[in-house]
């Protein structure tokens, strides 16, 4: 097992598979972005196995595909197929923008991917235009239906909600996801690099008390998730909310998990800057023992918690390249 300075089992690991989006979320991806990372430093296939392999030998349980638009990484399914094989992991997710999902839903399903989460702001096909930088919305409809179709369940929709930006979509959101059995999950902007600060914080907390009263709202004791979401549902069970509230009451003493970069960096938090690099010693032929080792010792770098509210200027690393 792993277990952090403060106490706290590690056994959550978010994977980000690519750098590259074919979206440009204002609050992620700067325009014109071109820094991405060369495709030599991405982690192979069969690195990315022997790393999780040596997680779960250590007690991870939980797996999640990201990035960037981990649908853009060439052959997922194939690397899915392989990871979720692996023994000790049970779960095997994918958070996923869904514009590919189209052509993707039944092979991933088929390699093992039971959860997903879906990104999506607004059901204005205008206010998602501005946001993604793209006429994106019918196409993300198009990979959600495809999804629904191929039997994933539950799928979670994530929607960064923005002051004056889609706040007054929060109620057409939730319609949407009574209709078709979807959670509706709020998050709060992060100060993660300039895009992150630039985006328009909105607090949550009077939000949930507004949709607690109108939907009659009872929180959830029974996880819904391996992550950072707290749940509430109506009492028939037809509406889920999640709220992930990293500013207005963070979550990270109950912080579960790291993650790993595309080209095989360990980030031990999201707002913070500690990691630990395994490409070199994978290259260099590390034994199962050694990477295992490496894993613990990196562990040991997990702070606290993020500054997100106290420093919001100290993270230059946007969203997109630590995987969200
Ligand atoms: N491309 C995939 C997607 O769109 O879901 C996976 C990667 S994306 C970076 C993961 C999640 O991070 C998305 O739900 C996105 O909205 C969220 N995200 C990106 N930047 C953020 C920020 N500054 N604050 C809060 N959430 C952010």
């Amino acid at each position: 097992m792993l277990t952090d300075r403060f106490g706290r089992s590690i056994e959550y690991l978010r994977l980000s598979v690519t750098d590259r989006c074919d979206l440009r979320c204002n609050y992620c991806i700067p325009k014109g972005f071109k820094d991405f990372e060369e495709p030599a430093n991405w982690l192979t296939f069969d690195e990315i196995e022997r790393v999780v392999a040596a997680f779960a030998r250590l007690g991870t349980r939980r797996l999640r595909l990201t990035g960037g638009e981990p649908l853009l990484r060439r052959n997922l399914p194939e690397l899915a197929a392989r990871l979720s094989a692996l023994p000790g992991l049970d779960d095997l997710s994918i958070t996923s923008n869904g514009t590919q999902l189209r052509k993707h839903a039944a092979a991933l399903y088929a390699a093992g991917v039971k959860r997903l989460n879906i990104s999506l702001d607004s059901l204005r096909r205008d206010c998602v235009h501005d946001i993604t930088g793209s006429d994106s919305l019918p196409r993300i409809l198009d990979g959600l239906m495809a999804a629904k179709q191929a039997g994933f369940s539950p799928i979670k929709i994530n929607m960064v909600a923005m002051k004056g930006v889609n706040e007054a979509d929060i109620g057409q959101m939730a319609a949407f996801c009574i209709e078709h059995g979807f959670v509706l999950r709020l998050i709060e902007a992060m100060p993660m690099g300039d895009t992150g600060r630039a985006a328009n914080y909105l607090d949550l907390q009077p939000v949930l008390e507004q949709l607690r009263r109108q939907f009659d709202l009872a929180e959830q004791t029974t996880a819904l998730g391996g992550g950072p979401a707290r749940y509430w549902a109506t009492r028939d069970g037809r509406f889920s909310l999640g709220l992930i509230t990293p500013i207005s009451q963070h979550f990270c003493a109950t912080c579960n998990r790291v993650r790993l970069s595309v080209d095989g960096t360990l980030y031990m938090c999201l707002g913070q800057e500690q990691r630990f690099e395994l490409r070199p010693l994978l290259r260099a032929g590390i034994s199962d023992a050694g990477l295992e080792a490496a894993i613990a010792e990196a562990i040991e770098l997990k702070p606290e918690r993020h500054e997100f509210s106290e420093k919001p200027q100290k993270l230059v690393r946007f969203m997109s390249m630590t995987g969200g």
